[in-house]
């Protein structure tokens, strides 16, 4: 699944070859994706001019006068920069074609991905209620205090609470509440001021090292075959149940908090 990191260097790849572009025309073969494409993308945005290509969590935005183009890539979704004679392949569901000749196309085979429309001056319902972006000054470990002031849910359900902080999936909760040795489980309310600082300090770590090595990939935002590969780094945690802690050996185990499945080392997590 597509994770911050990787919707990120999407934006990084494909913004030079659209922004400031003109959009010819929208194709769109089919009606929906996980919600209905919105009919603004074939109606309202040929003619303008693209001038800007942002990220809100995983949500890319592609700025025009009268509005954005809201794309999320879901579970499966990959956008690609291509000759504008480019054969659609099996689930390519959609094309803004530019006036450079190339096309922005969106291909996504499970379909939990997203089109959608946000009028100027608007936010979207979907973009209205997120907390600040890990990467930004507002998230750091004064804003996590405050957020888990009073929580008694474990840490890492708050860690991935959309509105505490974007963009923060399985993966990257599990992989910095280890580097913050901070134990998966323990309740949120009750983590020391210190210890806040240190986790927020890795969030921010795992994912801009995930965009850096993302940079490596963006020519593949002109490949025409093969989806853009996702960043394999090295998991101290995730995916590792049963098998040695390789900060301390102890053996790494798995526990559910109602939530998704986690894995944490008894040792160094407290
Ligand atoms: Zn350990």
């Amino acid at each position: 699944m597509p994770e911050l990191p990787e919707v990120e260097t999407t934006r990084r790849g494909i913004a030079p070859h659209v922004v400031g572009r003109r959009v010819r025309e929208a194709v769109l073969r089919r009606a929906d994706l996980r919600w209905p494409i919105a009919r603004e993308i074939a109606d309202e945005l040929p003619g303008q001019e693209i001038t800007a290509a942002r990220r809100r969590a995983k949500y890319l935005l592609l700025d025009a006068e009268t509005g954005s183009a809201i794309v999320h890539l879901g579970m499966s979704g990959s956008l690609r920069v291509l000759p504008g004679d480019t054969p659609p392949r099996a689930h390519d569901h959609a094309d803004i074609h530019l006036d450079d000749g190339r096309l922005l196309r969106l291909h996504d085979p499970r379909r939990f991905g997203a089109l959608l429309w946000q009028p100027s001056g608007t936010l979207h319902p979907l973009l209205a209620h997120l907390g600040p972006e890990p990467l930004s000054d507002g998230f750091d470990g004064a804003w996590l205090a405050r957020a888990a002031a009073g929580r008694s849910a474990p840490v890492k359900h708050m860690l991935m609470d959309q509105r505490v902080v974007v963009g923060v999936g399985n993966i990257y909760a599990a992989e910095a509440l280890f580097r913050a040795g901070i134990h998966p489980g323990r309740a949120a309310g009750r983590i020391a001021a210190a210890r806040w600082e240190r986790l927020a300090g890795a969030v921010k770590d795992i994912l801009g090292q995930a965009i850096t090595r993302g940079g490596t990939t963006l020519r593949d935002f002109l490949a025409p075959d093969g989806a853009p590969g996702y960043f394999v780094q090295e998991l101290m945690v995730y995916g590792r149940a049963g098998q040695p802690c390789r900060a301390c050996g102890a053996t790494l185990r798995a526990a559910d908090w109602g939530q998704r499945a986690t894995v944490y080392c008894p040792r160094c997590q407290r």
